[in-house]
């Protein structure tokens, strides 16, 4: 499951256990982005804070891990190149993607899409304010998943600590500490250990 995390919120995590629980999967990895190219021009945090943010909130799952190929590659994120570097760390395995309704819609009007299906099956699951429509999608290479409904996003949590309102059970208790101890989202923020 790929996403700028920033941060992390329950609306990942249950997206990403639901469609563990549904197919079985072994393992879901949480692949924070590097730069994400949509979001070039919008601030995102430092790739580290991000990446440490997604680690203290799957922690506690074992089937949860977390891959830094993202953060580790130069330039902006490419799922293409996330799939490549997945499926050459993991030969034998079966990927998936998982992906939520808004960025699934992104994905589609890719150029080079049609490699990416090669690569990995895609998921798209359910998110409030977003139609899961399944025109235009390929249905080989695309399931739709609907998820409990989880009207939280990162942006509303970014705005809520900036405004000084809690993200209590929005995000992880780990990461509601993990961003005041670092002063996330703030005029005062610090830098990653
Ligand atoms: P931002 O507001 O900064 O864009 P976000 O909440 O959309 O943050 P991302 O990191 O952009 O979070 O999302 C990563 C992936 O998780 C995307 O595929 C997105 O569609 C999906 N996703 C995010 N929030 C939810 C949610 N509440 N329910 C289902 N899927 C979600
Ligand atoms: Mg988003």
């Amino acid at each position: 499951m790929g996403g700028t995390f920033d941060p992390i919120h329950h609306g990942h995590l249950v997206a990403a256990s639901e469609v563990g629980a549904r197919l079985q999967l072994d393992e879901v990895v949480f692949v924070p982005t590097g730069q994400p190219w949509q979001k070039v021009e919008k601030r995102v945090s430092p790739a580290e804070h991000r990446y440490l943010m997604t680690v203290v909130a799957t922690a506690s799952n074992p089937r949860f891990t977390v891959s830094r190929v993202d953060i580790d590659r130069d330039g902006p994120t490419y799922t293409i190149d996330t799939l490549r570097d997945l499926r050459r760390q993991r030969p034998d395995a079966e990927l998936f993607f998982i992906t939520g309704a808004d960025a699934l819609a992104q994905i589609v009007s890719w150029k080079d899409v049609d490699e990416l299906w090669e690569l990995a099956h895609f998921i798209g699951v359910t998110r409030p304010g977003y139609t899961l429509s399944e025109s235009g999608l390929p249905h080989d290479e695309v399931t739709l998943q609907e998820v409990p409904a989880m009207a939280i996003s990162s942006t509303d949590c970014r705005q809520r600590v900036a405004d000084g309102e809690p993200v209590w059970y929005l995000v992880p208790d780990g990461v509601v500490q993990y961003i005041n101890k670092y002063a996330l989202y703030t005029e005062e923020e610090n830098p990653a250990p």
